[in-house]
């Protein structure tokens, strides 16, 4: 008999746990396409290195206490690597301290003035974002950057943006083309490469995913660069979720992208968390909190969308792999719940509160949500993981 890719992890699994052998990996829809690894700090970006989550700081750069600050928070959001603008000598001279204070690798982001660039890599920069369509004769800095950033053993990020094509390309194509975006950058790598430089990694973004995707399909058939996926200007919370999950889905599910960065209009937390649960439903980082909850519909015996929310945000920044099913009624409730860590099968002004397959005891409907938050606390407690131990309250840095 052959079994399919999930049926084979879960028979893989059961095998583990029955032999007390470590559990194999979750399954993905297709292997990592190989690129070459370079550090951006402490953290790996290509290869077999995880794929990270980037985001970046809304914060006056000049504003130090506030950076750090919001590094922090996106620290304990599980950002693995920040960017911080530098438009001005003012943010440039914030950087010693932002970099060195910072817990994840700064990325300094550059458009117009090379010489920020060299200020970057001077103030100890884990790397340097630059964007060729925006620094004037960018292409005659190449060799002076690769040199800086080489000695100081320190990243580039070659930041190609629909918004700001080299106008040479954007004359020849009349607007940014997926070909257009991966010209430009094609073009750019070769100027490093030509200077023995290979520590980039390569963006081509567009606010389209259509574009986008296309664009990074076509780059990532031209070299092994690692990639830093990213729709760019996505637009609001609900919009730019939509688009950059739709958009990284059909990039990760063939094993394109190294590292990402959800741009969302709304707190840079929120792009993270977006970041990260995109990874996590693709299986590409471990999962932590899920909440299976039904839709609700004629049949439903409680307001299905209060329970969810209210138990999704009593158990909001849960570290541990838990998965709580929220359930309207007793179709399809019993089944989820028993399947889930936890979870509630709802009717007759009832819950049927489930742990590990088993119920453990009916509460009225008032109670569930409580009830549910309790055990899920309980359930996690228990977790013996290393992020359980080091959880602790809202992160605070103070400048010395
Ligand atoms: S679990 Fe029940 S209430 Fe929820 S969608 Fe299914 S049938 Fe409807």
């Amino acid at each position: 008999m052959r079994f399919d890719p999930f049926e084979e992890w879960i028979l893989d699994f059961v095998t583990a746990i029955s032999l007390g052998m470590p559990a194999a990996p979750p399954p993905v829809l297709a292997p990592r396409r190989k690129t070459r690894k370079i550090k951006v700090g402490k953290v790996e970006v290509g290869g077999d290195a995880p794929i990270s989550v980037q985001s970046m700081t809304t914060t006056p750069t000049t504003d130090i206490n506030a950076t750090l600050q919001q590094i922090a928070e996106l620290t304990t959001a599980g950002c693995d690597i920040v960017r911080v603008a530098v438009p001005s000598a003012d943010d440039a001279e914030a950087l010693p301290i932002i970099a060195k204070k910072s817990q994840i690798p700064v990325i300094a982001d550059i458009h117009f003035q090379p010489k920020y660039v060299y200020a970057a890599i001077d103030a100890g920069c884990a790397a340097v974002r630059v964007n060729p369509g925006n620094i004037r004769k960018f292409d005659d800095q190449v060799k002076q950057i690769a040199a800086a950033a080489k000695d100081a053993g320190v990243s580039l990020r070659i930041g190609v943006n629909a918004g700001s094509l080299d106008k040479r390309i954007l004359e020849k194509y009349g607007k940014p083309t997926p070909e257009a975006l991966v010209e430009s950058a094609v073009w750019e790598a070769s100027l490093f490469e030509e200077h023995d430089f290979h520590d980039f990694k390569i963006s081509v973004k567009h606010n389209d995913p259509v574009v986008m995707v296309r664009a990074y399909e076509l780059l990532s058939e031209r070299g092994d660069w690692p990639l830093h996926l990213g729709v760019t200007e996505a637009g609001p919370a609900f919009q730019g979720t939509i688009k950059s999950a739709t958009a990284f889905g059909a990039l990760l599910s063939k094993g394109i992208g190294d590292t990402i960065r959800v741009s969302l209009s709304a707190p840079p937390v929120e792009e993270v968390k977006v970041g990260n649960q995109i990874l996590q439903a693709l299986n590409l980082r471990p999962r932590k909190l899920e909440i299976v909850s039904c839709p609700s519909c004629g049949r439903a015996q409680v307001d299905v969308y209060t329970l969810a929310e209210k138990v999704t945000a009593g158990l909001e920044g849960m570290t541990v792999p838990l998965r709580v099913a929220v359930m309207g009624c007793v179709v399809n409730g019993p089944g989820e719940a028993r399947e889930a860590d936890l979870g509630v099968a709802s009717g007759n002004g009832k819950g049927q509160i489930f742990v590990k397959g088993e119920v453990i005891k009916t509460v009225p409907e008032a109670m569930i949500v409580e009830t549910l938050i309790e055990e899920a606390m309980r359930i996690a407690d228990e977790m013996p993981t290393p992020e359980n131990e080091a959880q602790a309250g809202s992160p605070v840095v103070s400048v010395g």
